[in-house]
């Protein structure tokens, strides 16, 4: 059998406060990884310079060696317009990113969003390796998802394959300033979405990590609002398990850290589920804040 041709992946994060940059060879060993801070108030050109710079040194890193390259950004790609939106490096937004940094670089690149990027990190090389049809779920300050098969991405036909965290699961709750409908899975399950609720309910501004600490103290308001939580988290685990039946869910983002997720919310999701037992397996993230940079450069062209 001839030797599979070697082919470097190359991968950035482009965070709100760094961008990452790294170098996986066939077997996706890292032999590269770079951070260097993300320059917001440089604005959009020395953010596209930054990132030129970058695949230059990659480039020589490998000797100008056969490569691929994918980025993760925030935001997504409007289909209409091709210019970004709902980017938190807002200097990005209305801006024809992918072809901007196409033109500079001089060659084709793939982008995704955060959550694509997670999922086929996890999906590749974290706790869905192995695994054949793969959701990756981020909940963080916002829930998004991505769906992987077969160690491939499913975007889908409008590219929002996964994005099950804007589907509405109660009409009767706060209005979305991602989406801006009212009562999305995201509302009632991401941090700020926990958030709102409390302030809502008792007129305080207090962070996720201090409810949590709240409830885990026996704070009555707090363990109301974290039942309230889990049982959102089991109906929409359990919808997303109707309708795909993956071999694995891995949770990603801030609140994957709530060991309780694991255990108060898988039960609900039990109980939500059609079936009569729950067979798929909730888990934690391997990668942790790695999966950005590693799913990026797994996504690459
Ligand atoms: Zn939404």
């Amino acid at each position: 059998m001839r030797p599979k041709k070697k082919i470097f992946k190359f991968g950035v994060d482009l965070g709100g406060t760094k961008t990452e940059a790294v170098i996986l060879d066939n077997e996706n060993q890292e032999i590269f990884r770079k951070r260097i801070p993300t320059n917001q108030e440089g604005g959009y050109e020395i953010i596209l310079n930054d990132i030129f710079s970058l695949y230059q040194e990659m480039v020589d890193k490998v000797d100008n060696f056969q490569h691929t390259f994918g980025i993760g950004t925030p935001g997504a790609v409007s289909r209409k317009t091709n210019l970004i939106k709902n980017a938190n490096i807002t200097c990005m937004n209305g801006r024809p990113f992918v072809q901007d940094l196409e033109k500079l670089m001089n060659r084709k690149i793939a982008r995704q969003n955060d959550s694509n990027c997670f999922a086929m990190a996890e999906a590749n090389m974290g706790a869905g390796k192995g695994k054949k049809l793969v959701f990756g779920a981020i909940i963080g300050t916002g829930v998004g998802g991505g769906l992987v098969m077969n160690g491939k991405l499913i975007s889908g036909l409008q590219q929002i394959a996964g994005e099950w965290g804007h589907s509405i699961i109660n009409s009767i709750g706060q209005r979305c300033p991602v989406c801006g409908k009212i009562g999305c899975i995201e509302t009632f399950i991401s941090g700020r979405g926990v958030e709102e609720k409390y302030f809502e309910l008792h007129g305080e501004r207090i962070p996720m990590r201090e409810i949590i600490k709240r409830y885990r103290s026996g704070d009555d308001k707090c363990k109301l609002l974290m039942s309230d939580f889990f049982a959102y988290f089991g109906k929409a685990f359990s919808n997303l398990i109707d309708i795909l039946d993956p071999d694995i869910i891995v949770i990603g983002g801030g609140l994957s850290n709530i060991e309780e997720l694991y255990v108060v919310g898988v039960n609900k999701v039990r109980d939500y589920v059609f079936n009569d037992e729950l067979k798929t397996p909730i888990v934690r993230n391997k990668l942790g804040d790695s999966a950005g940079v590693l799913g990026a450069a797994l996504i690459g062209i």
